[in-house]
């Protein structure tokens, strides 16, 4: 081959590596399976990766969503017809839609604090530069913080909010709140939800909302996994885990093996890790890692909680997901006859009811509480159940934010304020309760 030719090849070469996937003509079906034989049908299916689950677990009764490509569609159908299951068509094209949450049109609304928005979803650059901003604006009570580094070196950056006293001091010991963004990189709602309420702790006038504020000394992380959500800008938007290239695979034939890049970084901490509703298979999005705490982001966080944990009293330690609009109680492996294994289940619960009537109210969004095992489905390794697992946290929830697959992970940016609002009256009537059953 001569060098031209050579050249030639490997730009093409370049350009199919480069190449975004594109969902064009991809279609999402919800898949609602009436008993278990039809649960073992739906697992075949996945199995045979005609299409691709959006959720995790396969359920009797529960709403499966799966995405279709074009190439894999009649055999879809052919197979829903072969085995007598019922589907219903819920978006004709993901990529129209995809295309729709990065550019919305019509938002009246406008919303915005220095240089960030919540009227679109923002990219990571656009996020770090905004809390840098955040720290210049606000010098006595702002201060960024990086609590480690991605597997391809990103910065896991976030910010300290912590309002002095009339004094002007600090209180060195103080009482804490931790807030984690984003762990599954694809939830683009959970970023945008929690800078919301960066927002409002630093600008609203709200006395409720004043004093979750001025309580605590609150760390934030609107995204713990940088590296998985750059991938969900540039080159697959439905991608869930970090980019660990660690155990990488031949998937199956026809399967792009980037599926086989990555670690679920949510089944990746150490407890309970790989019992239940976690895989040891690099080619699933639930992917535990070769071994607990292999990832250096999972690894970020457990340490920076634990130092935490040395300098004051953690209350709250909440990691915001999407979707499906639930308040998960830990821990996400038992069933309700072991859910008094986290000591204080039974005022999580409550408060977390309360909590969940509190995000009903506004919009009449409606949330349910309870165990993952009951509510969704059983897993282990993810950090929320570490957190209350390892230091006893008293208030430890993982929040799936909206909506119920209608959107699922491509939730509409004119959802962004509504979905925020709502979820701000939950964390006030939270720590109104919290409070009242004196944990602080
Ligand atoms: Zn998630």
């Amino acid at each position: 081959m001569n060098s031209i030719n050579f050249i030639f090849l490997l730009t093409i070469f370049g350009f199919a590596c480069a190449v975004k996937v594109n969902y064009e003509g991809y279609k999402l079906y919800k898949i609602s399976p009436k008993d278990e034989s039809e649960v073992g049908i739906l697992a075949k299916l996945q199995e045979a990766r005609i299409g691709e689950f959006w959720e995790d677990g396969i359920r009797v009764d529960r709403d499966s969503k799966v995405m279709v490509s074009p190439q894999k569609h009649e055999e879809f159908v052919q197979f829903l017809k072969t085995e007598n299951i019922e589907a219903s068509l819920l978006l004709d094209d993901v990529q129209r839609t995809i295309d729709k949450q990065r550019n919305p049109e019509n938002i009246n609304v406008s919303s915005s604090y220095l240089s960030y928005d919540w009227t679109s979803y923002h990219d990571l650059d656009t996020l770090y530069k905004w809390l840098d901003e955040l720290e210049e604006h606000h010098p006595d009570v702002v201060q960024t913080v990086v609590m480690g580094q991605s597997v391809e070196g990103r910065d896991i950056k976030g910010i300290i909010i912590h309002y002095p006293n009339e004094m002007g001091e600090k209180n060195p010991n103080p009482l804490i709140g931790m807030l984690e963004g984003t762990l599954h990189s694809r939830e683009w709602i959970s970023v945008a939800t929690v800078t919301w309420i960066i927002k409002e702790f630093l600008t609203s006038e709200d006395p409720e909302i004043r004093h979750l504020a001025e309580s605590f000394e609150w760390h934030i992380f609107p995204i713990v996994n940088p590296d998985g959500y750059v991938y969900t800008f540039t080159d697959n938007r439905m991608w869930r885990k970090n980019r660990s290239p660690e155990n990488v695979k031949t998937c199956a034939e026809g399967v792009d093996d980037d599926m086989s890049h990555g670690v679920d970084l949510n089944r990746n901490f150490d407890v309970q890790w790989m019992v239940i509703g976690a895989s040891n298979d690099s080619c699933t999005n639930t992917y535990a890692g070769p071994g607990s705490f292999s990832e250096p982001e999972s690894r970020a966080i457990a340490g920076y909680v634990q130092r935490l944990d040395q300098i004051g009293r953690i209350i709250y330690y909440l990691a915001f997901h999407s979707y499906t609009q639930l308040i998960l109680v830990p821990y996400s492996h038992v069933n309700i006859e072991d859910a008094w294994q986290s000591r204080n289940y039974a005022d999580m619960y409550e408060i977390a009811i309360k909590s969940s009537d509190a995000i009903a109210k506004r919009y009449g969004t409606q949330y349910r509480v309870g165990l993952s095992a009951n509510v969704m489905y059983p897993m282990s390794g993810g950090s929320f159940d570490w957190v209350k697992y390892e230091l006893n946290v008293p208030i430890s929830y993982l929040l799936e934010l909206r909506d119920l697959g209608e959107y699922g992970f491509l939730l509409p940016a004119d959802q962004i304020i509504p979905t925020s609002l709502e979820t701000m009256d939950g964390l006030i009537e939270m720590d109104k309760m919290t409070k009242a059953l004196g944990y602080y």
